[in-house]
């Protein structure tokens, strides 16, 4: 029987998770859908999940922390993280995985070993992004516009400032999880902040994607090795096609949803 799979957000209109997801069903012959849902109710994402016969979920803005409430069984990173973006069923349980954070890791693998990263941004991918660093015994200190995220990373025993209470070091990556930059065209943080840090950073790092951001724009301005949001989205992707379907995607798969990914 045709497996079906589904991404569910609002909006999710705009999302390029089934151009992708499907891509890879195809190359390797599943026979498998995967389609699109707008969820107006986080919580009710279990029971809709669960009513559709879907056999996996990803899941985008803003459910991922209803996800996670509802789910039977939540596994690795995401028990800490309190949010997920992946549900699967495994012997009839609702399982949930949080995909993000290794698909970062496997993203800024390109710029080689990396120590001490400076994350721009308090949000849920800030979240993901700070305990995949913290478990890979990565430096990681964040810095948010406003006071009012930082408790998460405080109870973490993560560094944390805003933009007044800032002490900067040095830093060898900088990454952006902020929106600032997505339809804006506003830097991170403020300008007499960022630059100096860029001046003595390697490289940088930023989760939008498809295009260059006011902050990667002065990034290479500064010098700085320049990296968009592609393989993040793709690599939590991938990571996800391989729980769905029971398989290792080899790099043939991974260039086949990557295509995919792209398309239009
Ligand atoms: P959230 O809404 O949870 O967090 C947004 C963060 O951005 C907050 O820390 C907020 O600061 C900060 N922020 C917003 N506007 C500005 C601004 N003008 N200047 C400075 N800081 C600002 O968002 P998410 O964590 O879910 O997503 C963040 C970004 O990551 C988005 O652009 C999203 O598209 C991208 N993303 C990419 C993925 C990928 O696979 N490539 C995966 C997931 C997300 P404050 O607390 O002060 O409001």
């Amino acid at each position: 029987m045709t497996k079906k799979f589904v991404i569910f957000g609002n909006p999710v209109a705009h999302s390029k998770s089934p151009q992708m997801q499907n891509a890879g069903l195809k190359y390797i012959n599943f026979d498998g859908v995967y389609e699109k849902h707008h969820l107006e109710d986080g919580n009710t994402i279990k029971e809709v999940f669960l009513q559709n016969g879907y056999s996996g979920a990803n899941i985008t803005v803003p459910h991922k922390e209803f996800a996670f409430a509802n789910a039977d069984i939540v596994k690795g990173i995401a028990k800490e993280i309190e949010a997920v973006n992946t549900y699967v069923i495994e012997e009839g349980k609702v399982v949930a995985y949080n995909t993000d954070a290794p698909g970062f890791l496997k993203a800024i693998e390109s710029f080689g070993k990396v120590q001490n990263v400076l994350l721009l941004g308090a949000g849920g991918t800030a979240k993901a992004i700070s305990l995949a660093l913290k478990e890979k015994n990565i430096k990681v200190t964040v810095l948010n516009r406003s006071e009012g995220k930082l408790d998460f990373f405080k109870n973490h025993n993560i560094t944390s400032y805003s933009w007044e209470n800032f002490k900067p070091e040095i830093y060898d990556l900088v990454v952006n999880s902020t929106s600032a930059g997505l339809k804006d065209d506003y830097l991170p943080a403020p300008k007499e902040i960022i630059e100096p840090i860029l001046k003595n950073a390697s490289f940088t790092f930023d989760c939008i994607y498809g295009k260059v951001t006011p902050f990667l724009a002065l990034a290479s301005k500064n010098n700085c090795q320049i990296k968009d949001g592609e393989d993040m989205l793709l690599y939590q992707g991938v990571l996800a096609f391989e729980l769905f379907t029971n398989t290792k995607a080899d790099k043939m798969v991974v260039e086949a949803m990557r295509k995919g990914l792209k398309q239009g």
